[in-house]
């Protein structure tokens, strides 16, 4: 029987991806990089080759060892046992970039962690399921379009850089991957009134994918209202259906929703 892997231990066993994935990171001599799970060290070994600095960042006991074993003498190269789930970006650096191959199981719990601590980071090379980084680059009116394609693109460029198959990892996972890069926004591409109002509209809005927008809005809690008139004024005809809005709709029905609350 084979060995389970609950900590999504599918290693990359090609190095010319990994050589690929480093460069399309574009690292500058003197960079900051916080890397992600570092397994066996195919992206570290690269990393180090090119960066300033590598903090990385390993749950499981035996591959830190490992890792310190190989690693532990650079003078660039600090490892931290930890879980990138909770870990405090926020203490990682000032400005950094992030690296990663990472645990698909966490994939999601940890980019929203870093999209939390975007002000310290440069930017993010991701490898992560293919299908993940489908609805993160997916545009209105796609199948793929859901709540975490307008969260990440409301923070984030996000561009998607190279398809990996399943076959370039050991042992392969069930699904092929892509590496996105995600960059930070300085300012939000959209101006939202109340942000927890604003990701309240957007969740309760793809609740049921196929149902109209005015019976998915029908579920918002108390103390939301919702003016038909006034958002179909502004143009959002209430019979669409959530993953045919865009950004700036969202934005205009959180804001016009917001407005009806204060
Ligand atoms: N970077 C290596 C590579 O490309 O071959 C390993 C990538 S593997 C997909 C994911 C790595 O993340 C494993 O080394 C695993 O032990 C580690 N990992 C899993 N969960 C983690 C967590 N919550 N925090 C930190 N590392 C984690």
């Amino acid at each position: 029987m084979r060995k389970k892997r609950p900590l999504g231990q599918n290693f990359l066993n090609d190095p010319s991806i990994a050589a690929e994935i480093i460069r399309q990171a574009n690292i500058p001599p003197e960079g900051r990089v916080v890397e992600i799970g570092p397994g066996k060290g195919i992206l570290t070994r690269e990393l180090l080759e090119h960066a300033g600095s590598v903090l990385a960042l390993e749950i499981d006991p035996q591959l830190f060892r490992g890792l310190n074993r190989e690693f532990g003498k650079n003078s660039k190269f600090e490892l931290v046992q930890a879980d990138a789930m909770n870990y405090d970006y926020g203490a990682a650096g000032n400005r950094y970039q992030v690296v990663s191959n990472l645990p698909y199981y966490a994939a999601m719990a940890i980019i929203k962690r870093l999209i939390h601590y975007r002000k310290h980071i440069v930017d993010m090379t991701l490898m992560l399921q293919k299908e993940v980084v489908d609805r993160l680059v997916a545009e209105p009116g796609t199948r793929a379009y859901g709540s975490l394609s307008v969260f990440t693109q409301f923070n984030c460029r996000v561009e998607r850089l190279l398809e990996v198959k399943k076959g370039s990892f050991s042992p392969p996972p069930k699904v092929d991957s892509s590496v996105i890069k995600l960059t930070p926004l300085k300012e939000t591409p959209v101006i939202v009134k109340n942000l927890k109002t604003f990701h309240h509209v957007v969740n309760t809005a793809f609740f049921h994918k196929r149902k109209m927008l005015r019976n998915n809005l029908k579920s918002l809690n108390q103390p939301y209202q919702i003016d038909i008139k006034k958002i179909e004024d502004a143009g959002i005809q209430l019979d669409r259906r959530g993953e045919t809005l865009t950004l700036e709709e969202f934005a205009t029905l959180a804001n016009l929703i917001e407005a009806n609350h204060d």
